[in-house]
Order: structure tokens, then sequence, then C-alpha cells
């Protein structure tokens, strides 16, 4: 591996709708090759599963990290070593890297659920390599929870310098910080762009793009999206006459592209949580003085919000009104992924605050290897046929979409 090589090439030089289409059919190969090439040129990957890790970390030792967020397999494998009743993304993220199509040389998962703080002792003893927790801080709000997190990021970079033998300088991580400040200031612009001009890029295109980011590395990433957003500020398409949804339940599992195409049709999605690990820091991370502990602080101080991060300053109920508010949406869609305990309790919080607030939500449920969506569509264009034309009292209409 060296670092002006390319892992994803052949887009540069296309028009826009070219680059997309190959960005989506990278993002939708379960033998995640750009990964696997990497590992052929002697490179080492770090695999986290959801929420949020510190990629800078794996970054500044020279390891690629990659996202573990399920994806397309039929889960013969990993069936065997879990019980029925979990979401998908817990079985097919773990099947992905029985099957060998996913291959790593450190796992990291989190205690965000019983089923994610299980899975770290899963694959350590199902894999031939080190299953790890992260322990981000119960109580971001205690005055010692930067200096706890400073001290685990610190313990997870000892097993990463273990695996590359790059014990990790200020100066790497200086380095690598700038390298992910600059990502996520593109990602911060293309969701601006959805927020602006929602007609100019759809909600599946943004979120492929912004997929990328889970598993490329990210000066590829970087590049390809820097050049990619002049050309989504340029495109020519016509607004049309939809409604402004926020959608809110993707933080963990992520709703299928054909889920996202369904809800295209009806609305724009002017906003979302979706790989939102990827976009949780919301502000440049200093690298001047300590850079772990500047990473630890941008955790807790300068975050977005999920359904795993218990923050007393950050009322979920609230940042999704901010999120509304901010997007100019007129209406949410409240998903949550089946068998998701964090996320079908938040909710019951999110409804009864839209219903405080009088703002219409659909309620919906999803799995990220659900194929049909005929009864979402139709569900879905009456929810909004009845706020756009006014036929009902818009105020606190509440449309459930049990089992589809
Ligand atoms: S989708 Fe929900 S239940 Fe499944 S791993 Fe994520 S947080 Fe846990």
């Amino acid at each position: 591996m060296t670092e002006s090589k390319r892992y994803f090439t052949g887009w540069e030089g296309q028009r826009l709708e070219a680059i997309l289409a190959q960005c989506r059919e990278l993002i939708e190969d379960p033998s995640y090759p750009t990964v696997k090439a990497w590992r052929a040129d002697g490179g080492k990957v770090l695999g986290h599963f959801q929420v949020y890790f510190p990629e800078e970390l794996a970054h500044a030792s020279g390891m690629l990290p990659v996202r573990v967020c399920g994806g397309e397999t039929d889960c013969v494998q990993a069936e065997s070593l879990f019980g029925s009743y979990l979401c998908s993304v817990i079985k097919t993220s773990l099947d992905l890297a029985l099957t060998g199509n996913l291959e790593l040389d450190l796992f990291v998962t989190h205690p965000i659920c019983d089923a994610a703080r299980n899975l770290g002792g899963i694959w350590d003893r199902n894999l031939p390599y080190k299953g790890q927790i992260l322990y981000l801080p119960q109580n971001p709000n205690s005055r010692f929870a930067a200096e706890y997190l400073t001290k685990e990021y610190r313990r997870v970079m000892r097993d990463i310098e273990a695996v590359t033998g790059h014990k990790i300088t200020d100066d790497d991580l200086g380095a690598s910080i700038a390298v992910y400040n600059r990502g996520r200031a593109l990602m911060r612009e293309l969701y601006r762009i959805r927020r602006e001009a929602p007609w100019k890029v759809s909600w599946d295109e943004s979120v492929t793009l912004t997929a990328l980011a889970g598993f490329l590395p990210r000066e590829e990433f970087n590049d390809l999206l820097a050049t990619v957003l002049p050309m989504i500020e340029a495109r020519k398409t016509r607004q049309q006459d939809k409604m402004r949804v926020v959608f809110e339940g993707g933080f963990c599992e992520t709703p299928p592209m054909d889920m996202m195409q369904t809800v295209d049709r009806s609305c724009y999605v002017v906003d979302d949580d979706l790989f939102i690990g990827l976009r949780f820091i919301l502000d440049d991370v200093s690298a001047e003085g300590d850079p772990v502990a500047n990473l630890a602080t941008a955790y807790i101080d300068h975050s977005s919000y999920s359904p795993v991060q218990h923050d007393a300053r950050k009322p979920k109920e609230e940042m999704l009104l901010h999120r509304i508010q901010n997007a100019g949406a007129e209406a949410a869609i409240l998903a949550a992924a089946k068998m998701c305990e964090p996320g079908l309790d938040e909710q019951v919080a999110y409804s009864q605050a839209l219903d405080k607030n009088g703002i219409p939500y659909f309620v919906t449920e999803f799995e990220e290897n659900q194929t049909t969506f005929d009864h979402l569509a139709i569900q879905l264009e009456t929810f909004v046929e009845n706020i756009m034309f006014d036929e009902a009292d818009a105020g606190g209409l509440r449309v459930g979409q049990g089992g589809a």
C-alpha cells in the first residue's frame, strides 16, 4: 500500500450520473473489493461497528478504518451464533466477516445495545484477530468524561499499534485529524445542498456518497466528494412540488436504497440521521495540544445526537425538533430498524414531542434486506396528500406502517 495509490478508480473525468452509478455499484458490493485491494497491498484494516468510532486513531497508524454496517449476505453462518430475535445489521455484519467478504485485522464494537455489546466477544472467539469494545462514556455530563474518554482512546490505540507496529505520534494524529476535518466539512456541504436545493441530489444519491466514507481511504473519499459537489450544484434539475421531510431512525441499521427511492418519489428528504457516526463531530477538531484529548472533547462537546448517546444537554426530542426546523421540513418520518430496542424506544418519545408541536409524522419500520415497498409507497402518498391538500387536520397526523 502507498499513500498516493487509489483504490476506487475509473470515475475521474466521468459525468455525474456515471460517477454516481459507479459509487452505487461499489457500496452495494458485499465483497468490499477496495478493502481487499488495500489488504493485498499489505495494508491493515480496522473494522468498527456502529455508531461512532474516532477513525483518526486508526488512520494515524496507517490502518484503513472500515465502518461495519451490515450488507447483502444470506446470514447462514452468523445465524448459528446468534439468537433469532435480533436486528438484521448485527447478523449480516458478522456474516460478512465469517464468509470472508470483509477481511479485517482488528474489530471494535461499542455497548450501544445488548446485541452490539455481545458482538465483540462473539467476533473475538470466531475470527482470527482481536475483537475489542470501546466504552464511550455512559455519562458524558460528568466533568471527568473527557479525561476518561482520552484514556479509553489511548487503550484502543495500543491495540491499533500492536497490529501495525507503528506508534502513533501527535504529528501523525494531527495530520489525520486534518484529513477527517476536510471530509466532515465536505459531508456538511452535501447536507447543506440537500437542505437548500434537494431537487439537485436525491436522498439515495446523497446516502450513496456518504456511505463511501465508511470504507474508502478518507483522502480518496475527500477528493471524490470535492469533485462531485460542484457537479451537483451545477445540476439543472427542476424543482418539484414535494413535501420536505426529515427521516429519523437510520442511526445504526441503514434502510435499503429501494426504500429511499420509494420515499423520494413522494418527498424531499432534506435531512436524516443515516451514517450519523461519520458525521457525529460537528466542527473541526483542533490538532493543537493533545490531539487525543481534542478528539475526546469533540465527541463530548461538539457532537450530534443518536438514541445510543445519553447526554442531558441534548434531549433527543429537542434535537429532532431542531433538525426539522433547521432543514425547513414540514413533517418527519420516524423509522426504526426491526428488533432495534434503542430505535423503537425513541420513536415513542419523538412522536410525543411532534404531537406537542403539531408537526405531522409518519411511523414506519424497516429491515436492511427488505425488498418490497408497495405498502409504504401507498401509505406515504396518502400521508403526503392529506397534508398537502389539507384534507385532514395535518397537526399531529400520525400514520403507522406496522409490519411493512
Ligand atoms: S440496529 Fe439497534 S439493536 Fe441493532 S445493533 Fe443497532 S442499536 Fe443495536
